[in-house]
């Protein structure tokens, strides 16, 4: 359990925000809380109906979608619900600059202007250098370069602004502090507390972007998406002038065979989803390839904003397949890009590769 007393008294906004996340209702809690309750057979499709206009009126057609690449995937932690924790037996490998470049080029050709660039926990063979260097290169091809790595400190997170990062994700994973002792089993993402101020570091290092989500599964999904909410509507409050997303990730099958314990339904994780664009009308929504295209067709445009595609959870997985074959998880939606965009632009939804520039960079940017 974190020292909600300790975090308390740290006079930052960054304690701020996680103070906020533990002990205050935010605004519209009640609200939310009750769609989140209601009866789907009887309030799903209302729901829907409302979503689908917030996300029409705040939105337009717009779906933005982007992709990962994986650097890395060595990692120090020991997430039992992840294909790449340090106790799997599988083959470690980073991506060298050479490989690096291949990877970029290959999205690129695949019409990619956006990347995510993703590690494991700090390690030697991939640390806080090896990130930033990436994130330099990716700044040179793509217009957006986003990061989902290990938490950091205010200055690290400068240096990756600096770089060209424009936002940063990092999910709590369970906002649950018995859930979250037990799945993280070592290493430094047990601190439970410093991973919930990481947000607000990064925020405050002049990241423009922040996206947080719980891995759906671990812990009651109820009280998983009031402690997200309450850690976005925090944030937005402290960081008005800054960005934050949500997504949604559930949690799939890996390497190592974990059960979730909290198992989340297609038709609660549409409700959960629905609650928060009811509630957060202009806040992105994103939705990644864990989930099955019958699952993502439906809910592109009725609260769904932003969509990964094509992707792959592989270290080299876009220009050398069929080498390192062990993914961070399972991707179940496998449509390549053009399939995907005929099913958008068949719903009357808009496809954009491109919603940021490289010249919106500060001066002193990569
Ligand atoms: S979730 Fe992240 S920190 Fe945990 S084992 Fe996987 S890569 Fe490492």
């Amino acid at each position: 359990m974190p020292d909600h007393q300790d975090i308390a008294d740290r006079p930052t906004a960054t304690a701020a925000v996680a103070t906020e996340t533990w002990t205050r209702p935010a605004p519209g809690e009640a609200q939310f809380l009750a769609l989140l309750r209601a009866d789907p057979a009887r309030e799903l499709e209302n729901m829907a109906r409302r979503a689908q206009q917030l996300t029409r009126q705040h939105f337009g057609r717009a779906i933005t979608l982007y992709a990962p690449l994986y650097l890395a995937n060595f990692c120090s932690g020991g997430c039992a619900y992840c294909g790449f924790a340090a106790d799997r037996p599988h083959p470690r490998r980073r991506l060298e600059p050479a490989e690096v470049t291949a990877e970029l080029a290959a999205m690129k050709a695949m019409g990619f202007e956006q990347v995510l660039l993703l590690t494991g926990e700090r390690t030697p063979q991939a640390d806080f250098d090896y990130l930033l260097a990436n994130v330099r290169a990716a700044a040179r091809v793509m217009h957006e370069v986003t990061v989902e790595a290990f938490p950091m400190t205010v200055a690290e997170y400068r240096q990756l602004a600096a770089a060209g990062c424009t936002g940063v994700t990092l999910y709590q994973e369970t906002y649950d502090p018995v859930s979250y002792a037990q799945w993280h089993r070592w290493g430094p993402k047990r601190d439970y507390a410093a991973r919930l101020e990481a947000p607000a570091r990064a925020l405050e290092a002049g990241i423009r972007t922040i996206g947080l989500g719980a891995l759906l599964g671990l812990a009651d999904p109820i009280s998983e998406a009031v402690a997200l909410y309450r850690h976005v509507c925090a944030l937005q409050k402290h960081y008005w002038r800054s960005g934050v997303s949500v997504s949604f990730p559930r949690l799939r099958p890996e390497a190592g065979g974990f059960t979730p314990p909290a198992p989340v339904s297609d038709t609660q994780l549409a409700q959960i989803i629905l609650a928060f664009r009811i509630c957060l009308p202009d806040t992105p929504l994103v939705l990644s390839t864990r989930e099955s295209p019958a699952l993502r067709d439906g809910l592109a445009g009725l609260g769904i904003t932003r969509m990964s595609v094509a992707s792959r959870t592989t270290v080299g997985g876009y220009s050398q397949a069929a080498v390192h074959a062990t993914g961070q998880f399972a991707v179940s939606d496998e449509r390549d890009i053009a399939t995907f965009c005929a099913m958008l632009r068949q719903q009357g939804l808009d496809p954009v590769f491109k919603n940021w520039d490289a010249a919106y960079r500060v001066a002193g940017e990569a």
